[in-house]
């Protein structure tokens, strides 16, 4: 790999690998290219897997599974426990990387590398509590036996938004549950995945447990890496179009797939919420990450009594940011990851512009150098608006103005998407009897941010399957084994 040498200051030069990570060796290459996201310059070079690579994964993932699955459970929760610590070690270079390579602001990688890091302590833990059951049988003649063994090889793909946690978020129950894995991070976003895979070899990790590949070519390599029958997993975080395109794909070989796809949260705004608060709320889940967050609010409905004070102070707050690159520490809008998306933003925009909307604030792309879209707030905008239903990823919210909690929920679930919804109301039981009937897999009430190692994350509808995170997320990485015995 190279690295751009005006970059070579900001993160520990330890941190920076060579290339492929396969069975404990790593193989320098080149072919994908890294941007810098707020100038479009090149950033850095990786290597370019094969699919002979990639079957070379899946060799020393197989041959270090047997070993890792006998390793005891306190080993396993011992070397994740290391991995936590030298992350938090090296927070400061690794959270500049991600703001690097992604774009977001620092004080957002800050907390994602917390957030990250924190999967680890969580899986840790986990690992030696991995549950099993004893029952009888309701004749109450014979005996139920129930162990839960590590599924085998899994694949893990991840997306450039959340560079680090999102890694972690599979590595960490993957290695607890006693599976070897093979990560592919996305191409926009790889120096985070090696740099962190560079800290789990320090941190005790045996050679072929984690193997860390980046391709231009995933389709190739992933159907390949499904067809070899010791694959038994796959956990895949990004859109739901490539999802759709995995589960069919995987589906031949019927390989047990974990989905964590996209969203299009709602963020309702009752006329008895608390201004200050939802506004706060707004500001976090519409704004960690410049909104390129699968979890980030995405339609903002606002009762008729609340809605001009609400459009006020959050156009107020959206103009208050400053713009500029993720690793300048003032920065609290970062760029966007590519032109693309800038241009996908903008065409949302324009048509919710062209339906009768209005930018209270921002509303076109900068022309700076660099992938930049301002914080814009849009309202009055069409309930049907292609705003509405696609995912934004960038830095606008749309206000839709709304009188009643009928209304507010037919018009929330009205889309394919069930990862997040938001509900402000002092009136806790409203928010409660609204939300149970909201579809979508995770709810923050009077809560802006939801994440959280320790809760299910995870979605409902074409959001995905399966929950990362929490007590049942290290499920996700074995299979139940049932003994019917008698004695
Ligand atoms: P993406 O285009 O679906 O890519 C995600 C990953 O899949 C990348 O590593 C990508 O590799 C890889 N990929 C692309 N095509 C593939 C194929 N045919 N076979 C195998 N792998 C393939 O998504 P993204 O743009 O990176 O991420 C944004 C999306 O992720 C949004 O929809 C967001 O909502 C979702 N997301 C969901 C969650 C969640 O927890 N539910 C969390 C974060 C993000 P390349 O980079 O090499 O193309």
């Amino acid at each position: 790999m190279t690295f751009h040498a005006k970059f070579s200051g900001y993160a520990d030069p330890a941190l920076h690998a060579a290339g492929l990570y396969i069975g404990g060796k790593w193989q320098s290459g080149s072919g994908i290219t890294v941007l810098d996201p707020s100038t479009g310059n090149l950033l850095a070079e990786v290597a370019d897997a094969s699919i002979e690579d990639a079957q070379r994964a899946v060799d020393a993932a197989h041959a270090a599974a047997a070993g890792w699955r006998a390793t005891p459970a306190r080993q396993r929760s011992e070397i994740l426990r290391s991995w936590y610590q030298l992350m938090t070690q090296h927070a400061e270079e690794l959270a500049t990387l991600i703001a690097l390579e992604n774009g977001k602001a620092l004080v957002d990688a800050r907390g994602e590398v917390a957030y990250a890091a924190e999967f680890f302590r969580w899986y840790a833990e986990e690992a030696t509590r991995i549950p099993g059951e004893f029952r009888r049988t309701p004749s109450g003649s014979h005996n139920i036996l129930v162990d839960h063994e590590p599924i085998g090889i899994a694949v893990l793909i991840t997306p450039w938004n959340f560079p680090a946690a999102m890694a972690t978020r599979k590595i960490g129950p993957a290695l607890a549950a006693g599976c070897t894995v093979i990560l592919k991070p996305a191409s926009e976003t790889p120096l985070t995945a090696y740099a962190m895979a560079r800290l789990g070899e320090e941190a005790g990790v045996p050679p072929g447990v984690v193997n860390v590949l980046t391709t231009s070519n995933p389709g190739g390599m992933t159907n390949a890496m499904l067809a070899d029958s010791r694959v038994r997993k796959l956990s895949f975080t990004g859109s739901t179009g490539v999802g759709r395109v995995l589960l069919a794909e995987a589906a031949k070989s019927v390989v047990s797939c974990s989905m964590e796809l996209g969203g299009n949260a709602p963020f309702i705004v009752f006329d008895d919420a608390d201004l200050e608060a939802a506004l706060d709320g707004a500001m976090i889940a519409k704004m960690r990450n410049a909104g390129e967050a699968c979890t980030a609010a995405n339609r903002f409905y606002v009762q008729a009594g609340i809605h001009d004070a609400f459009v006020a102070g959050l156009t107020a707050r959206m103009m208050s940011l400053k713009i500029g690159p993720g690793y300048d520490p003032e920065t609290q809008c970062g760029p966007m990851i590519t032109q693309n998306a800038v241009r996908k933003i903008d065409r949302l925009v324009s048509e919710a512009l062209a339906a009768g909307a209005r930018a209270t604030t921002g509303g076109k792309p900068l022309t700076e150098n660099g992938y930049f879209y301002p914080p814009t707030v849009l309202e009055n905008v069409p309930v049907n608006a292609s705003i509405a239903r696609e995912e934004i990823f960038g830095p606008v919210a749309p206000i839709y103005k709304f009188e009643s909690d009928d209304e507010v929920i037919r018009l929330a679930n009205n889309t394919e998407y069930g990862l997040a919804a938001y509900i402000y109301s002092r009136d806790l039981k409203r928010a409660m009897t609204v939300g149970k009937r909201i579809e979508t897999g995770m709810l923050g009430i009077n809560r802006g941010l939801m994440s959280d190692p320790a809760a299910p994350f995870g979605g409902v509808k074409q959001s995905g399957l399966g929950r990362e995170g929490g007590v049942t997320g290290i499920l996700e990485f074995m299979e139940p084994k049932y003994y019917a015995v008698d004695y």
